[in-house]
């Protein structure tokens, strides 16, 4: 089972929990979903090569041809791993899940905490390979932001990760839709009111409007009515021009 992917490459994670750690990123091809604030090139069969940094850190890359056999991104992560201690490889995308009988022969043949960035809509897929992550940062995709609604699969998603170190993110675009928000909130609530939501103001892409800093304080006490753990993280790395 191969695998199109996008780039290896080291940094710093920019978002969540994690913000600040130096991570890994093994960045897959392809998604479910068109979220209007993408920023990723999330369409299948687009990346006739991946690249591929040659020492971590350095930003010099060098393009291996996808797809890729699960024994040859070992080898990479392994060398990255040897070369410079990080805190966890993140799996990152696209979505990561649509790859994931090919994580089921990657992921054993790694000696890293495994962190798992997903948009939360594919259940069964994590259900496969929820023995072999550590992290796992879920997103739950508004209505608005995809064109179609996910409740269903996020609440299931979510009782399987929070067995895991797992938080949710919900971006926040200035014309979020309240009672869609609301619903986000009750969605986490039930499962378990003590998991961390993290509100990360979008970046305004492709006509999206940002959210005002006040809406932000307005949306985080709403979000404290019902929830223990409540934070307002933007995308770092973007501030400190990482990749
Ligand atoms: S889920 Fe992520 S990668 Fe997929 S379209 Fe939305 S923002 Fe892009």
């Amino acid at each position: 089972m191969n695998a199109n992917l996008i780039e290896i490459f080291s940094s710093v994670q920019g978002e969540g929990r994690y913000v600040g750690c130096r991570q890994l990123f093994v960045r897959f091809e392809g998604c479910n979903l068109n979220c209007k604030y993408c920023d990723t090139e999330n369409q299948a069969g687009t990346h006739p090569l991946c690249r591929v940094e040659t020492f971590p850190g350095s930003r010099k890359f060098s393009d291996v041809i996808n797809p890729l056999e699960p024994t040859e991104v070992a080898a990479y992560i392994n060398r990255f791993l040897m070369e410079l201690p990080h805190q966890a490889i993140s799996l990152t995308g696209g979505e990561p899940l649509l790859h994931s009988p090919f994580l089921q022969e990657l992921l054993p043949m790694v000696n890293a905490r495994v962190m798992l960035e997903t948009n939360g809509t594919l259940p069964d897929r994590l259900a496969r390979i929820i023995d072999m992550v550590d992290i796992i940062s879920m997103d739950i995709k508004l209505p608005q932001a995809t064109g179609e609604e996910h409740w269903e699969e996020h609440r299931r998603f979510l009782e399987i990760a929070r067995k895991k170190d797992a938080y949710v993110k919900l971006v926040v675009s200035g014309d979020i839709h309240m009672g869609d928000f609301q619903r986000a909130l009750e969605l986490v609530a039930e499962a378990d009111p003590g998991i961390l939501l993290i509100l990360q103001p979008v970046t305004p892409l492709n006509g999206v409007k940002g959210a005002l800093p006040e809406q932000m304080l307005e949306l985080q006490q709403q979000a404290l009515e019902v929830l223990g753990d409540v934070r307002i993280i933007p995308q770092t790395h973007r501030m400190m021009d990482q990749l």
